[in-house]
């Protein structure tokens, strides 16, 4: 049997299931298959960060994440049963006009995984579970996948296929993409869930200096869980198992009488740094882990798949509307930079973090992703002659404002949606009907917070892209810039 799909996404993890929501608002159709038979309930990545937020407010769920985790968790340094010192490693991150979201929302990643779902079901998608990509060829024409399912095969036939499959990917391993880099066998840890009955939930517990390496213990928000992170010597034989985390807990926390009550999840985590040296093969891309995996310090993993999906969605979605191909090879352009940076830091962090006394150590900037800017590529254009305070190709930062009806707003309220926003200031730049996939407004910025935040006045048109980033600010048309990217064909 052939079916015919417009995209097949192989992977239902974080990235999988935000470029299947982004694609499900567009109206794209697709398929999403997943080989697990089952979701899985480890927490794993558990911090959104600042821009992720973001996203997630764009895909209109920020009520639901938020509700889900917590900001601003304090570490708790012991030597024992002795504490020595609280610590908040984002302390003084607050929001401001520009920046909602200051700071990372600590949240189980099966959470952020389990609200994608929600969403995306009740838009009428499911994750075909159990159902594994084992074989892929392509032609100028489309994709045929072969999916198996309770031992029968399948063949679908798409216009584009997107790997979300994980670390050991194989679409990357079927496309013959190398994933250069390198594993630090030696640097492992024991993760996993577990509870410990009477430890405060209100403070990310640590154990730095403990004799045989260091032990955390980080409260899950909305579950009765810690997890449980625990620096491991060379020499240890590596087999996760409740007992073995409890001699862990006696030997590192003397005194303190904790126990573990139960375990939900245990593994062995071993570092590994590497990323693909492309993200495209013709007609077949890859996303999240399956393109870049990394040091957990930082917490970026999870967070980067999620802006790779929300980066290749709107392309997916323009591109299978008629426009230019060439739109796609943007995707790599702006995506595989950000990965080469996103493990120079995590590999920085973790170099920091991992000998004993760098736990609580305060969190840079550039951690948040709010930093990340496409300027300078193809789809980054700025008419002034010296950018403003942001330039086309940065994130398009909030603003409390006024519709031209006086109704107080904010741009991410505008933002908000699968369509381009464009917006100015003033009545000095072309008014245009750019068609239904742009939403154009006149802003009034009674307080400034528009020119603070994009340095403009009121004689340019701010045009911001699907993505929250800036395509285009000019006091020319932004038809062409439109044309181009298929957005509009006037
Ligand atoms: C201990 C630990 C701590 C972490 N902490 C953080 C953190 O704080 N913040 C953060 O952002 N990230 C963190 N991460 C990283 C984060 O968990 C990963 O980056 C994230 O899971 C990647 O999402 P993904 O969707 O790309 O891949 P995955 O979550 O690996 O999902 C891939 C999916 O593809 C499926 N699959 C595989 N092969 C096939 C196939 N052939 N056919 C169909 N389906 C297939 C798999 O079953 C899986 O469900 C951490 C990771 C670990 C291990």
């Amino acid at each position: 049997m052939t079916t015919d799909i417009p995209v097949l996404i192989a992977g239902a993890g974080p990235t999988g299931l935000a470029l299947a929501h982004d694609l499900a608002r567009r109206g794209v159709g697709f398929r999403i298959c997943d080989k697990a038979p089952a979701y899985f309930d480890g927490s794993r990545g558990k911090g959104l960060q600042p821009r992720s937020l973001e996203v997630l407010d764009d895909f209109g769920m920020a009520d639901e994440i938020l509700a889900g985790g917590r900001f601003h968790i304090p570490f708790r340094a012991y030597e024992g049963a002795r504490v020595i010192g609280d610590r908040d490693i984002h302390a003084g991150r607050v929001p401001t006009p520009d920046v909602p979201y200051a700071s990372p929302l600590l949240i189980p990643q099966w959470r952020v995984e389990q609200i994608l779902r929600g969403r995306m079901e009740r838009a009428g998608h499911q994750v075909e579970r159990d159902t594994e990509l084992v074989a892929i060829g392509q032609d100028a024409t489309g994709v045929t996948a072969t999916l198996r399912h309770v031992g029968q095969e399948e063949n679908v036939r798409a216009d584009y296929l997107v790997g979300c499959d994980g670390g050991k990917s194989f679409v990357r391993h079927a496309l013959g993409v190398g994933f250069e880099g390198e594993t630090w066998s030696e640097e492992r840890m024991f993760v996993g869930d577990v509870e410990v009955p009477g430890l405060d939930r209100d403070h990310w517990h640590s154990w730095q200096n403990a004799e045989h390496g260091w032990l955390a213990l980080c409260p899950l928000p909305g579950t009765n869980s810690f997890q449980l992170q625990a620096q491991i010597g060379p020499d240890d034989p590596g087999v996760p198992s409740l007992e073995r985390f409890q001699e862990i807990v006696d030997q590192r926390a003397p005194g303190t009488g904790l126990q573990i009550a139960a375990v939900s999840w245990l593994s062995l985590y071993r570092v590994n740094i590497r990323m693909v040296d492309r993200y495209r093969v013709g007609r077949v891309f890859l996303a999240g882990d399956a393109a870049h995996v990394h040091s957990p310090a930082g917490g970026q993993g999870m967070n980067t798949g999620i802006q790779d999906a929300y980066n290749l969605g709107w392309k997916l979605g323009l591109v299978l509307n008629g426009a230019p191909g060439s739109l796609l090879d943007t995707y790599e352009e702006e995506r595989l930079p950000v990965a080469a940076w996103m493990l120079g830091v995590t590999t920085k962090l973790h170099r920091q973090i991992m000998p004993k006394s760098g736990a609580t150590m305060q969190r840079g900037p550039e951690t948040y992703q709010l930093g990340i800017s496409y300027r300078g590529g193809t789809l980054a254009r700025d008419d002034r002659p010296e950018p403003g305070a942001v330039a086309a190709g940065d994130r398009a930062p909030d603003a409390p404002c006024q519709t031209s009806d006086s109704k107080p707003v904010r741009l991410f309220d505008l933002f908000r949606g699968p369509h381009f926003t464009l917006f100015h200031l003033g009545s000095g730049v072309p008014d245009e009907n750019l068609g239904a996939l742009v939403h154009t407004h006149r802003i009034v910025d009674s307080e400034g917070h528009v020119r603070r935040a994009y340095g403009v006045g009121d004689d340019v048109q701010v045009l911001v892209r699907p993505d929250g980033y800036i395509g285009t600010i000019t006091k020319n048309s932004v038809g062409p810039y439109l044309k181009e990217v298929g957005a509009y064909t006037g």
